[in-house]
């Protein structure tokens, strides 16, 4: 174990950081992305500090596959654009990069500071960055090349101990981003580390602010539970803290009158993740496998499949569904290979649904649209939201990362094609070769 001293006013060194050596932190650097590290590699030879960051180091010290590679630095969105030929900025308010290599997206973010609270969009130093971070066994940064993890907030040791302790003020956590009570019991259900009691009680007495965020984050969080190999651990402790009635209200309902609704639930997340979640190592994903979970028990208790125009059933059931699941907005392909998946699990083949279908769940068609393209691009593996230390705000104030690529795509397309073989704005699958970073 090594400390990162620096200097305080007096003249005199302050202890900063902890970094842990590969032996201590126990990272094997062949579970580490190549191209992730090349990424890192290259902007460090550029001269800035990068790391890799969030979700990843904390899954790999866990001996966990991570699902995405975040990746943070000291250069500025327009410098990383510069240094990375196939990347493209994103973002108008909170700017990011996205780094394209083969059918991978890096989301590389600048150091973000304090100056305006946790709340601003300026860059700062990673020891600002560090701060504005949800919890500390979100907040290590790893440097490939010298294999280190470096720890500001102690998250190392919380990880030994297996708790998920807040960066952020408890004052403040949840008021700024009400999304991170999901994340807190997201993470506490996916690694079985313990939540404090006051941050249960924060949870408990602060979840009413989830009715202020956007479908499309609400969506966004649903859509990654749901793909998690945990999520029927995760949907019964969101439940159990009060938070699914936020994410998921009709399904929440069933879940607290109809005991048998609740069993076959919970039982169909655990299926769809032994199908296709993550880590499941299973073959095949059917196509809609994850959003059938969401659907399925109300699917059948609502639907007679003996019926014999199963075309106009199968419409019926579609348009019934989409309103069940509101707020979120999945987008329509999805919750159709959903829906005509539960109907060939009742031996019925329909074709799938020509669009539009004109009857509209309620909410507006901005949450709509922000919906659709928020659970479009984090459907796949490769997607994942933001991986910044942002900061929401209760009425989603955070611009929405996904508008993004919308406006992008016209801009593009005025002036240059996207060229062969790079991915297209919101790609998350590619079939095109590996192309050098
Ligand atoms: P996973 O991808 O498995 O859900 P993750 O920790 O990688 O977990 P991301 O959403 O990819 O989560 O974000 C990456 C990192 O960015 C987080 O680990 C955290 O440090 C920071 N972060 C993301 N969202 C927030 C937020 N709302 N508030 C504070 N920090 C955040
Ligand atoms: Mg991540």
């Amino acid at each position: 174990m090594r400390f990162r001293y620096s200097t305080a006013k007096n003249g005199k060194p302050i202890k900063k950081a902890v970094v842990y050596t590969a032996e201590e932190h126990g990272i094997s650097f062949s579970d580490v992305d190549g191209d992730a590290v090349r990424i890192v590699e290259r902007l460090k030879e550029s001269g800035f500090d990068t790391y890799i960051v969030g979700g990843a180091v904390r899954d790999l010290i866990l001996g966990k596959k991570p699902k995405d590679f975040d990746i943070v630095s000291e250069a500025s969105p327009a410098r990383i654009k510069r240094i990375f030929r196939n990347s493209r900025v994103i973002g108008n308010r909170f700017r990011l990069v996205h780094v394209y290599a083969g059918n991978k997206i890096f989301e590389v973010c600048t150091f973000r500071s304090l100056k305006e609270g946790h709340t601003g969009n300026s860059f700062g130093t990673i020891e600002e960055d560090v701060l504005r971070r949800d919890f500390t066994v979100n907040s290590l940064f790893y440097d490939p090349r010298q294999q280190l993890v470096v720890d500001f907030v102690g998250g190392m040791k919380d990880i030994w101990k297996k708790r998920i302790r807040p960066v952020i003020p408890l004052e403040t956590i949840f008021t700024d981003d009400p999304v991170r009570m999901i994340r807190a019991v997201k993470y506490g259900a996916a690694t079985g580390f313990k939540l404090p009691l006051s941050l249960r009680w924060r949870i408990r007495r602060d979840s009413s602010l989830l009715a202020q965020v956007s479908p499309s984050r609400l969506t966004e969080e649903i859509v990654k539970i749901i793909h998690s190999a945990q999520a029927a651990r995760i949907v019964e402790k969101l439940d159990a803290l009060g938070l699914f009635r936020y994410l998921q209200p009709n399904a929440s309902k069933l879940l607290a009158e109809n005991p048998r609704f609740r069993e076959r639930y919970l039982r169909d997340f655990a299926a769809a993740a032994d199908l296709g979640g993550e880590g499941s190592g299973t073959g095949e994903k059917k196509p809609g496998w994850a959003m059938s979970s969401l659907i399925r028990a109300f699917l059948e208790d609502t639907t007679d499949f003996s019926l014999s125009d199963s075309q106009e059933n199968y419409y019926a059931a579609f348009l019934s569904v989409r309103r069940f699941v509101l707020p979120m907005n999945p987008p329509r392909l999805e919750l159709d290979h959903a829906v005509r998946l539960i109907f060939a699990e009742h031996g019925i083949t329909v074709k799938r649904a020509r669009f539009p279908i004109r009857s509209r769940p309620s909410g507006g068609e901005g949450d709509r649209a922000r919906g659709e393209q928020a659970s479009a691009r984090s459907s796949g593996p490769a997607a994942a939201p933001p991986s910044c230390p942002v900061s929401a705000g209760p009425a989603a104030e955070r611009e929405d990362p996904v508008q993004a690529p919308k406006k992008r795509r016209r801009r593009r397309r005025r002036k240059t094609p996207v060229p062969e073989g790079r991915p297209q704005p919101g790609e998350t699958q590619g079939t095109g070769a590996e192309q050098k970073i």
